[in-house]
């Protein structure tokens, strides 16, 4: 399996990269980690003339704790950054595990959170944890930068609000007065597998009340989604395991899973409603915690 042939590129400005996309139009495509892209240049499922590595632009790599503004992720930080971040393993734990629970150490050292959150594949595991932190997405484009919000940025499977001319280049989680946060991966296997369901939740809690609550549902929707009728399940009412498992009834009845290899539509229902329950209850807990991967055979 021979990858084609492919003129590359390796600007040294976000500015230039926005420049040769909409030089080369549709025959071009950004390549960071290329984890992904890579392996479906092989495969030959897509073909692009151009390739625009990202490889030069260090300003896109690294974890910045901003005053008011909140964490700031650049889009060429890889997976094992995140793991290995001081910053996240004090203020979002959660995003640490997410991140050590993905793929093996080697896709993990050169895969970037940007591919993973553009590349909107169902099962992808940053989507939710992020999105369950309100997670804002930074796009830089010829006409300038925008922001999203990263609940906003997926349209279906594989597709996004980005533009062919235009990169991500930030993504923020912003301060936030959350009590705490977690995502649990269930997969098949306790390593390389993906999600067969991804549960993340974000929750605030004021005394035994729940102020406030976020809920993300990875692989069981065309996109990554928000489960807001749980999460208005929760919120202004008393912390009891009964009303969790009402939300995690809640999550199940709103998310639209299909049936595939990995798991039938029915049994990834009731996963949600489990996992729901359980991701909700750690971060009420034990503050900005992950999980271990769950596996069908158990922990
Ligand atoms: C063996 C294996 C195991 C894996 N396991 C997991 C797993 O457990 N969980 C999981 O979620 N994923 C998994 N993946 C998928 C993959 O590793 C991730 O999605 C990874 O984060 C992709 O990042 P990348 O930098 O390699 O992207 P690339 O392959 O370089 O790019 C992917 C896509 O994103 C675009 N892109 C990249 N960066 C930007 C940017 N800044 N702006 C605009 N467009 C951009 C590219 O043009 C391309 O379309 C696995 C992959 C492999 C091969």
């Amino acid at each position: 399996m021979y990858t084609p042939d492919f003129d590359y590129y390796a600007p040294q400005t976000v500015q230039e990269v926005c420049s040769l996309l909409t030089q080369f139009g549709s025959k071009a495509k950004i390549l960071s980690g290329g984890t992904d892209l890579m392996v479906k240049l092989k495969h030959g499922t897509i073909d692009y003339e151009v390739l625009i590595s990202l490889k030069e632009l260090n300003e896109l790599k690294g974890i910045t704790y901003q005053e008011g503004k909140g964490v700031v992720v650049g889009a060429r930080t890889t997976h094992n950054d995140l793991v290995n971040s001081d910053i996240l393993n004090e203020k979002y734990l959660s995003i640490s595990e997410a991140a050590h629970h993905m793929a093996g150490n080697q896709i993990r050292n050169i895969g970037t959170i940007g591919g993973n959150i553009v590349n909107a594949v169902p099962s992808a595991d940053l989507p939710p944890i992020f999105i369950a932190l309100g997670a804002i997405v930074t796009i830089l484009g010829p006409e300038g930068e925008r922001t999203v919000p990263l609940e906003d940025f997926f349209t279906g499977p594989g597709k996004t609000v980005l533009a062919q001319n235009e990169i991500v280049t930030y993504i923020t989680i912003p301060d936030q007065p959350t009590t705490g946060s977690n995502y649990i991966k269930f997969g098949l296997r306790r390593s390389g597998a993906l999600a067969v369901v991804g549960v993340a939740s974000s929750v605030t809690m004021e005394g035994n009340i729940i102020k406030d609550a976020r809920i993300a549902l990875g692989a069981v929707a065309p996109v990554p989604m928000r489960a807001k009728n749980a999460e208005a399940a929760l919120i202004g009412k008393e912390y009891t395991d009964e009303l969790l498992e009402q939300a995690g009834v809640a999550a199940s009845q709103e998310c639209s899973p299909i049936s595939d290899i990995r798991g039938s539509a029915e049994y990834r229902r009731d996963m949600v409603r489990v996992f729901t329950k359980r991701s909700l209850k750690a971060s009420i807990t034990k503050g900005h915690s992950g999980e271990h991967l769950e596996t069908e055979h158990g922990k």
